[in-house]
């Protein structure tokens, strides 16, 4: 644990303590008095972690771009794998010597010599060795528990980091739930496959090996017998239930994350939900995806019902052939009866691990399923890639263009065709249009959301998809109509395009939005916790929220989907305050849905049905008497003069 100096009498403990939770914005009181002494005693036993090193890249390292194997992902920990195979071995021989001391105790203790000291030898080696045997267990189920955590943590961030590394295009098309099920339970089958799964498919296997060299020793014709008779029905069967299983398992991991995307979708959607009624066909449909996973287990039920009792099965029919042609043996003296005792000890032995390995191969099964699919996840390359060792962005003055740009998102779909457009550094462009027109898809390419299908995007003429995507976001900045809040603080919220932000500034930046009201009625103040569900701020104050992240990011060029409707008046005057602030001396392109933001542009730009229909300064365009005009009117008429008085009034 480490201790910060923290002067005086109050103690500064280290990353896990209470200071970080101030940090984290959450309301923190102190510790009273009368608790120090037990904190402090919890916190000295409070594993210390590493800072960690992340070396996030936008392309994947030569080692992330292996294909994932459970080989690769071992083969990180040698050590542990090593040592957890070593303690297979020896558990698998220990495990043997019961039946050989038994042997032994019967033809050299009781038949023959019929002494006591060799039979109580045997009987204290036997313990002696379980007593080994059962401490080696111990310690490899302790080395494969560290193993499994470990490669589980690896895996987890290679998973998270992927993630964070794909193009938007995925997300849309992936349901957040499926995801989460990859890193859930997907993750979770993994983790219980390397820490019981494979280390007793190892000794089971190992054991069924060593047994059958044993049987092999102590009677030849018999242990033929025993091969010939049981192990090409075991193979068979297997080899059916294999193709049978991972069919059904691999059915279950699809359906369990249709189950997770069903369940996040309602819960996230909550209040659409309510609003319109659709609890019980919520409830209906849930219902079906729920008995669509249920169907798949069941199926996988039926095999594993077939296959295990039928193994038990060979083994018991195995053993009742065996015994015949055993006894027939002792009468026939090609076998004494201690060596038929040891025989069918051995025997049993080798039935068992069968039975073990059954049990073990849907872990087994679900591991490889959740393998397949998580393959799949890390395979996927980001459509919207970096160049290798593309160079950063430098400092750009804010000149937009678009040079022929062609787009769709589904092929043979366009939505953009032949776009030609430039917006010069410190210029507000407005993008305006019906819904859909292809504004927003405008905004996408200028950021790199998407690359256009053809044509070229260049800031400071330098096409964006030659620059690494960082340096290229790092100097636009967006505010997407819907903001999305994180849990923590204002204050993090605000900060979160630039983390290193002082108090400072992230006060200059909550007085610019106009959010200096609220928070100083705030009982916390810029501490106040807030989170993406809790809803506890207004639209107008997510949007003002969205804004001064925008403003203490600095971009060189802002990308402003501007909130549709839900503004009030004195919302909407502020935050129109706001963006004149925001503006001051940067290039912007605003998709304007409120013509009163439309008119404060330097240019307007109509977009429709793919294209620029239209493109002036507002004045231009009303002169003109075209699209523009034609909307400015209907607004006109529709009140919207009133509104944009009010604003100049103010
Ligand atoms: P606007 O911003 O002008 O309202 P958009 O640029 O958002 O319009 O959309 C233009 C067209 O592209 C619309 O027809 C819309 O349905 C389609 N579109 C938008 N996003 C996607 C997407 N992720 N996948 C497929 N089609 C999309």
């Amino acid at each position: 644990m480490a201790w910060g100096g923290g002067g005086g009498g109050g103690a500064m403990f280290g990353p896990s303590a209470p200071s970080s939770s101030g940090q984290a914005g959450l309301p923190f009181g102190g510790i009273p008095e009368e608790l120090m002494e037990e904190a402090t005693k919890l916190y000295a036993t409070e594993p210390e972690h590493a800072k960690a090193t992340l070396p996030f890249a936008q392309r994947p390292s030569a080692k992330e771009r292996e294909r994932l194997t459970l080989a690769q992902l071992l083969r990180a920990y040698p050590r542990w794998v090593i040592s957890g195979s070593a303690l297979v071995i020896v558990i698998s021989l220990l495990l043997q010597a019961g039946p050989l001391l038994t042997e032994y105790a019967i033809s050299h203790g009781m038949e023959h010599h019929k002494s006591l000291r060799v039979i109580v030898s045997c009987a204290v080696l036997y313990l002696l060795i379980a007593f080994v045997s059962v401490y080696f267990q111990r310690q490899q189920v302790n080395v494969t528990g560290k193993l499994s955590s470990r490669v589980m943590h690896d895996l987890r961030i290679r998973v998270f980091t992927q993630l964070q590394r794909l193009s938007l295009d995925f997300f849309t098309e992936e349901k957040a739930g499926v995801l989460m099920s990859r890193m859930t339970s997907d993750i979770e089958n993994l983790q219980q496959f390397i820490q019981d799964g494979v280390s007793q498919f190892a000794l089971q296997g190992l054991t069924m090996l060593v047994i059958t060299v044993i049987l092999f020793l102590t009677n030849v014709t018999l242990a033929a017998w025993t091969v010939l008779l049981v192990v090409p029905l075991l193979v068979a069967f297997s080899v059916w239930y294999h193709r049978a299983s991972e069919k059904g398992y691999l059915l279950a991991r699809d359906r369990i994350a249709t189950v997770l995307a069903d369940l996040s979708e309602s819960l996230y959607g909550i209040r659409v939900v309510t609003a319109h009624n659709r609890q019980r066909r919520n409830i209906r449909n849930h219902r079906h995806v729920v008995g669509a996973y249920r169907d798949a287990n069941a199926y996988t039920g039926r095999v594993n019902a077939i296959y295990g009792p039928s193994t038990l099965m060979i083994g018991i029919l195995g053993q009742g052939v065996l015994l015949g042609i055993g006894g027939h043996m002792v009468l026939a003296h090609q076998l004494n009866v201690p060596q038929l005792i040891v025989f069918f000890l051995y025997l049993n032995r080798f039935f068992a691990p069968i039975q073990l390995l059954v049990q073990q191969y849907t872990t087994l099964q679900q591991g490889r399923s959740s393998i397949i699919r998580l393959r799949e996840l890390l395979d996927t390359t980001p459509t919207v890639d970096e160049l290798p060792y593309a160079p950063d962005l430098p400092t750009i003055e804010g000149r937009i263009t678009f040079e022929h740009v062609e787009f769709g998102y589904l092929s043979g779909h366009p939505v953009l065709r032949d776009v030609n457009l430039e917006i010069m550094p410190g210029e507000s462009v407005a993008f305006v249009g019906p819904t859909g027109a292809g504004k927003s898809t405008m905004a996408k390419l200028a950021n790199r959301f998407y690359d256009p299908t053809s044509g070229r995007v260049l800031l400071d003429g330098i096409d964006v998809k030659t620059v690494s995507l960082r340096s290229l976001r790092s100097q636009l900045g967006v505010v997407p109509q819907e903001p999305f809040l994180f849990a923590g603080s204002i204050r993090t919220n605000v900060s979160f395009g630039a983390p290193g932000a002082t108090d400072e500034e992230i006060e200059t930046a909550v007085d610019v939005v106009g959010l200096r009201d609220l928070v100083s009625r705030l009982p916390l103040g810029l501490d106040t916790p807030v989170h993406e569900r809790g809803q506890t701020l207004s639209a107008g104050e997510r949007q003002q929220l969205a804004l001064a992240r925008a403003f203490l990011a600095k971009p060189r060029v802002l990308i402003l989907d501007e909130a549709t409707s839900s503004l009030d008046l004195q919302s909407e005057i502020v935050i129109e305050r706001a963006l004149d602030r925001l503006l001051e001396g940067r290039s912007a392109i605003l998709i304007a849905h409120r013509l009163t933001t439309a008119q404060r542009a330097d240019r307007i730009v109509v977009i429709d049905d793919g294209g620029i229909v239209e493109m002036g300064t507002p004045d231009e365009l009303l002169a003109l008497g075209g699209a523009y005009a034609v909307m400015y009117d209907a607004w006109l008429a529709s009140g919207g003069r009133d509104a944009s008085r009010a604003t100049d009034e103010v």
